[in-house]
């Protein structure tokens, strides 16, 4: 390979590794699954955010998310549209509509515009801000949805189903599960803007969350903690626990509940099957099918690089559209639609 190929490759100083995402002119480390001196992090979630680092640059909702779940971080924070310029890099971040203070991070360097779109969706989410679209050379994308034969329904006709089943039984309640941060959020703002103003019973285990969303400017309601509230109370009322709690002791002091589970995953009966889930409710927080491919067209990238999920398709639509990919196989990012 001569000197004009080497330098003509895109993305050089970006290196992908198992651990993360190594941005050597900055020095920095985009979502590292182990403690470094310096970390950008995109979005609160645990499979993206660790603690231990020693700088976190993130927003000021992640940076909250993290002291929350790990204790006090050394804080650096960016708010969306704006850019620091660390060594030879500037850094910006914008929203990816995935949870409560996600980011895109933008990368510029040697001409060169790399966008790592973090974990994201298009449509609309009351508890963030949307995605943005960042036109750039190379964009680092997941696929957790990336085959065609994922498309994620409306959200507000999943709610409808929740809500017409409670009303449908008014002697059992219906228990959501929900992950902590963000899914279960959105859902109880998704049923507040359907009207439902009742109570909402949630699991011990939502309420530093909860809160912390409410203090960082999303309202959720009236939220009442679900345990040690005698049975009756509970009939015809929605609670919320994570995943983990729905078939757990917790569950059984409930009345009769009606089991229920949002998740992206609940497309595949299989999945709703594993977790004896009688009401599942397709919501995400993950692009699907239409909506990784509308993002593409939209960035309308020279390079796709694909971090995590199903990359084969994907990568394989790309490349019909004379757009270059590569699948990096990051480790260490679940299989979830957290
Ligand atoms: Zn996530
Ligand atoms: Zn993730």
């Amino acid at each position: 390979m001569g000197y004009n190929a080497a330098m003509a490759r895109l993305g050089s100083w970006i290196e992908p590794n198992p651990d993360g995402i190594y941005v050597a002119p900055a020095d920095a480390w985009i979502d590292p699954a182990s403690p470094k001196a310096r970390a950008l992090i995109t979005h609160g979630h645990g499979d993206h955010a660790r603690g231990g680092h020693g700088q976190v640059w993130a927003t000021a909702e992640t940076l909250a998310i993290m002291d929350c779940r790990y204790g006090e971080q050394n804080k650096r924070p960016v708010a969306y549209g704006d850019s620091v310029r660390l060594g030879e890099v500037e850094v910006g971040f914008v929203p990816a509509g995935h949870v409560l203070g996600s980011s895109q991070i933008i990368l510029d360097h040697a001409g060169e515009r790399v966008v790592v779109s973090g974990d994201y969706k298009r449509r609309p989410d009351p508890t963030c801000a949307p995605f943005v679209v960042t036109p750039c050379d190379i964009f680092i994308t997941e696929a957790t949805f990336g085959l065609p034969v994922f498309k994620h329904p409306d959200t507000g006709g999943e709610i409808d189903r929740l809500l017409h089943r409670l009303h449908a039984e008014p002697d059992r309640c219906v228990l959501v599960g929900a992950y902590a941060l963000g899914k279960a959020q959105r859902v109880i703002t998704e049923l507040r803007g359907r009207g439902h103003d009742d109570p909402i019973y949630i699991h011990g285990a939502l309420e530093r969350l909860c809160r912390l969303y409410e203090e960082l400017g999303v309202p959720l309601g009236e939220l009442r903690l679900a345990t040690g509230v005698p049975k009756d109370e509970l009939r015809g009322r929605i609670v919320l626990c994570p995943p983990g709690a729905l078939n757990d002791r917790w569950s059984r002091r409930l009345p009769d509940p009606v089991t229920a589970m949002a998740s992206g995953w609940m497309r595949i009966r299989q999945r709703a099957r594993q977790r004896n889930v009688e009401l599942p409710l397709v919501i995400s927080d993950h692009a699907d099918w239409d909506e990784l491919t509308r993002t593409i067209r939209e960035v309308a990238p020279t390079e796709v690089w694909i971090t995590h999920g199903r990359e084969e398709a994907l990568m394989h639509w790309c490349m019909t559209r004379q757009i270059k990919a590569r699948e990096l196989n990051l480790v260490g990012y679940e299989d979830e639609d957290d």
